[in-house]
């Protein structure tokens, strides 16, 4: 028998493979239009590498509590085997997990509000505009209701309000608005000790421009040294 979901939302549900899964997935690589998105040329196709595949997920669940693939049921219109979500451990990288999903054709598109370039829309409170329980800042986001440019200035700056925001939103709480600065400094470094920036309507260029960022940029770097 199946393992019985441990995390559900409004559209998934996930629990842990077991070998029944074995059919599924070998079928799930058949299917030419997700085989198209692949990165990775693990021949999942497969029984015997589908086999391999179930026993070390195995290991992964016992040895890594939280981390692992988990097959995705979609739940609507009937349940249905849509693919898997993944936190897995990264090799030689203690404490990072590599995000991932592979979903089947009949579980693409989530809905979530995307801005006409494809960036997860976001309001004041850092919430999708669609989805209130995902957050998105930095390069992924654009704030709908007030657009800045993707820098690291602007990412850097929505990390305290986000986890903030993050925190109250599990524990119920008030979310904090966050409103982004009108404005940033933007330096660009072209090579050959020359730079050009910009503040607002005001451009400049020169060897003190790079001289200037290059002390930003060591200044910013010894914070983490
Ligand atoms: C060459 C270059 C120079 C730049 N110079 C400046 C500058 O001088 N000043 C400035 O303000 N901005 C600069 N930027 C822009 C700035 O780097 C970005 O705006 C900023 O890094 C965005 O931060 P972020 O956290 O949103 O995304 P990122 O910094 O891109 O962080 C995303 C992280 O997610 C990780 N990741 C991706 N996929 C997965 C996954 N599946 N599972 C787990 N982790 C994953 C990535 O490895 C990465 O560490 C520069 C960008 C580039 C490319």
């Amino acid at each position: 028998m199946s393992s019985l979901p441990w995390a559900r939302s409004r559209r998934f549900a996930l629990r842990e493979f077991d070998a029944q899964d074995l059919e599924s997935l070998v079928e799930m690589h058949r299917d030419a239009r997700l085989r198209e998105h692949l990165v990775d040329d693990y021949p999942m196709h497969l029984v015997p590498v589908v086999r391999v595949f179930l026993e070390r997920m195995a290991q992964i669940y016992r040895h890594h509590e939280g981390l692992g693939i988990w097959p995705a049921t979609l739940l609507e219109p009937e349940p249905a085997f849509a693919g898997w979500f993944s936190l897995m451990p990264i090799a030689g990288r203690s404490g990072e997990v590599e995000i991932g999903s592979r979903l089947l054709p009949r579980a693409w598109g989530s809905g979530l509000a995307l801005d006409e370039t494809g960036f997860i829309a976001t309001g004041a409170t850092l919430q999708s505009s669609s989805h209130p329980e995902v957050f998105a800042v930095g390069d992924v986001a654009t704030r709908s209701d007030a657009p800045h440019p993707k820098s690291g200035v602007y990412a850097v700056r929505a990390g305290p309000p986000l986890a903030l925001n993050l925190r109250r939103f599990v524990a119920g709480g008030h979310l904090v608005r966050y409103l982004p600065q009108p404005r940033s400094l933007n330096l660009l470094a072209c090579g050959e000790r020359y730079a050009i920036g910009s503040w607002g309507d005001w451009s400049f260029e020169g060897r003190w421009v790079w001289w200037w960022k290059d002390r930003i940029d060591r200044a910013f770097v010894a914070r983490y040294r």
